[in-house]
């Protein structure tokens, strides 16, 4: 018998309402084509929930995520919520923490018949989500920043054996699923106790997974590895902030950002989110790319496929992946590509490619 998938769809804002329904139109099309049986569930999130329910995260928007199998988060934008809203941490950072989805995962993928800097890349940034120098992320205290007189702000970072050990094992299985490379990125000759930690417990953990090939660099050298030879690297793991900036430049460098996914991963929920934000200089205009979040309802799928030990989402995700592909590369795509299809018109092709067998 095969498993019901539970999925939140939550829309957000500004393209969100345009690119969350196109990215379930086609998981809903590949779902069809390999025998995954889904069941959507839609939440009220963002700024049309300020309205509704008076707060951009309501609880039962919680609550009802609470008994999914998983969610497609479109972006938001919360620096235009009125106040109190727009001081509370955001609607992604909010569910982040409150599911405890430590990892975030972040592949940057070049694509055939899209120009980029690099054209041959393909690589996972595994980027640790709960701590670090992020201070509405860390786990301590909810204070990472404080300034002890007016004039001087100090930071705070936390790294733990715990948060690190967990992350690393969701990048290891990921190097062994793929081309068998692990990079560990840090700055342990100058953060040295706690990046150094963060690179201690990763060649540890390494160990246990004598099958994949290790390195390590610097923060700084990276991000020059990454310009020059992005095509090099499979999967790398790395501390929150580090992971934040180096997934936008592998993103950039790979295609753009209207094509850049994400997954944020818990060991037992997992959260789409497309890396780009709401645009909110493009919305309601059906022009938007809504290549990232139907990528990013695919590495949904694939995990789902890991977590219930379930061929039948991984076969989804592959023919979402494919479709998608084979729509660009036959000159289908939208103006921040170079092409001229509106959203919904790349939306249809991608349904099309699916139904003839992409
Ligand atoms: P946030 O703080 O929410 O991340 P941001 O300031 O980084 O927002 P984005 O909303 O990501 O900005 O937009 C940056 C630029 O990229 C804008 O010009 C926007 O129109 C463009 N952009 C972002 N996502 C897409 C997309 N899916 N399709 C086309 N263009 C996009
Ligand atoms: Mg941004």
């Amino acid at each position: 018998m095969s498993t019901t998938y539970r999925l939140g769809v939550l829309e957000g804002d500004g393209i969100g309402p345009e690119i969350v329904p196109a990215a379930v139109e086609i998981a809903t099309a590949a779902a069809r084509a390999t025998g995954t049986t889904l069941d959507w569930v839609t939440l009220p999130l963002g700024a049309s929930s300020i309205d509704t329910h008076g707060t951009p995260v309501p609880d039962e928007t919680k609550a009802a995520l609470d008994g999914l199998d998983g969610w497609y988060l479109g972006p938001h934008d919360s620096v235009s919520y009125p106040e109190p809203h727009k001081s509370d941490l955001n609607p992604s950072g909010t569910l982040r923490k409150h599911f405890q989805l430590f990892a975030n995962i972040r592949p940057a993928k070049s694509f055939p018949g899209a120009t980029a800097v690099c054209d041959n890349a393909d690589l996972v940034i595994v980027r640790e989500n709960t701590e670090g120098f992020y201070a509405d992320r860390n786990t301590f205290a909810g204070t990472g920043e404080f300034m002890p007189t007016p004039d001087t702000a100090i930071m705070l970072g936390i790294i733990t054996r715990e948060a690190t050990e967990r992350v690393a094992r969701v990048a290891f299985d990921l190097a062994r699923s793929r081309r068998k490379k692990l990079t560990i990125v840090h700055k342990a000759n100058v953060l040295k106790l706690t990046t150094g930690l963060f690179r201690t417990v990763c060649q540890e953990v390494a160990k246990e997974y004598p099958d994949v090939a290790v390195d390590d660099f610097h923060i700084d050298a990276m991000t020059v590895h990454l310009v020059r030879r992005a095509q090099d690297f499979d999967v790398i793991v790395t501390e929150n902030m580090f992971g934040d900036i180096l997934s936008d430049l592998a993103g950039e460098i790979s295609g753009s950002l209207g094509t850049a996914p994400s997954i944020n991963a818990s060991a037992d929920r997992a959260m789409a989110q497309a890396s780009h934000g709401s645009a909110p200089d493009i919305d309601g205009q059906d022009i938007a790319n809504p290549v990232a979040m139907i990528l990013s309802g695919a590495m949904l799928f694939e995990w789902l496929a890991a977590r219930h030990d379930d061929p039948a989402p991984a076969k989804a995700a592959k023919i979402i992946e494919a479709g998608v592909a084979r729509t660009i590369a036959s000159g289908t795509s939208t103006r921040d590509l170079g092409g001229s299809a509106t959203t919904t018109e790349f939306t249809t092709a991608v349904i099309k490619a699916i139904e003839a067998g992409a």
